[in-house]
């Protein structure tokens, strides 16, 4: 590499990404190998090797996930939503690049088919390639890549999905769109009528204007809806939202989790919406 990315500092002797997408905030990751850096169509790319977290994948120089802690964030979004649909067939996942949620998904025998829309195909091909860790090298034949702007698909798609997983980037750049109302409004209608979607929506201490809009967004358009949480070390602060819609089903149905996975449990799952008391809205 002749350049280093202008995401990284060095700082004495050692090399550094410095998170500081926040006015007030910086975070900082010391780096020991920068495995890829190249710009995409869309955003700027890294795997790099860190102390602490081990590999990680850096978009527009933001952390999206990493070695450690990545299986947290991915079983979280997946597992929770197809614990409480009785029967997924056809799960929908718009971003995901790391292949995390998809990696999950592929675990339910049950599942017919994953479509997985990716606006960046770059991210995929690295991830598959340079953090297995998190993208398991998934090559599930259930699971079918289409490198497209999930905000475009999921215009085109009526009543054809029983679940959607949002897992998206940072509401900036390409995943802005991702956080409005009228996305959310097709996604509702991309459900088939007994559907639910569920998005990461953010950090409540650390992003509560974005939070608060998202979760009134599905307040608004689903029946039923539901925040969860789960710590994510890697997410400023730690401590995640997610929030559920649904047309119909609210109870979790698992009885026996039997999936194999190194964070949720049947426990987890149950536990997951017990909120703080700032969060308990209803
Ligand atoms: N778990 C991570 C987090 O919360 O930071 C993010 C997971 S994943 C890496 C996010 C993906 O969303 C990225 O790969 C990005 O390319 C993709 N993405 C962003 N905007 C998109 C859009 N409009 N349509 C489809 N994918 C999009």
């Amino acid at each position: 590499m002749n350049e280093m990315p202008k995401f990284l500092q060095k700082i004495g002797q050692d090399w550094w990404l410095v998170e500081d997408e926040r006015e007030n905030m910086k975070i900082s990751y010391r780096i020991k190998d920068i495995i890829f850096a190249a710009p995409s169509d869309f955003q700027h790319v890294m795997i790099l090797d860190s102390y602490d977290f081990g590999r990680m994948l850096v978009l527009d120089g933001v952390v999206q996930t990493t070695s450690l802690d990545g299986h947290i964030y991915n079983e979280m979004i997946t597992h929770v939503p197809l614990s409480i649909h009785p029967d997924p067939k056809r799960v929908l996942i718009i971003g995901g690049g790391d292949c995390g949620a998809a990696h999950e998904a592929a675990k339910y025998s049950g599942v017919e088919r994953i479509d997985m829309v990716e606006i960046d195909e770059m991210v995929v091909r690295v991830c598959k390639e340079h953090l297995q860790d998190v993208s398991g090298n998934l090559s599930d034949p259930r699971v079918h890549f289409i490198y497209n702007d999930g905000i475009e698909y999921i215009k085109q798609h009526k009543n054809a999905y029983d679940v959607i997983i949002v897992d998206s980037s940072d509401p900036i750049g390409p995943a802005k769109q991702l956080f409005e109302r009228s996305f959310y409004e097709n996604i509702r209608e991309a459900l088939k009528e007994d559907g639910l979607m569920v998005c990461q929506s953010q950090s409540p201490l650390f992003h509560r204007e974005v939070m608060k809009q998202t979760v009134h967004h599905i307040e608004e358009l689903f029946p039923i809806s539901k925040i969860y949480i789960a710590t994510v070390p890697t997410y400023p602060g730690g401590f995640w939202s997610f929030t559920i819609g649904s047309k119909k089903y609210k109870d979790l149905v698992v009885k026996n989790f039997d999936k194999e996975t190194k964070y949720v449990n049947e426990s987890i799952l149950r536990s997951c919406f017990d909120l703080p008391e700032f969060l308990r809205t209803k």
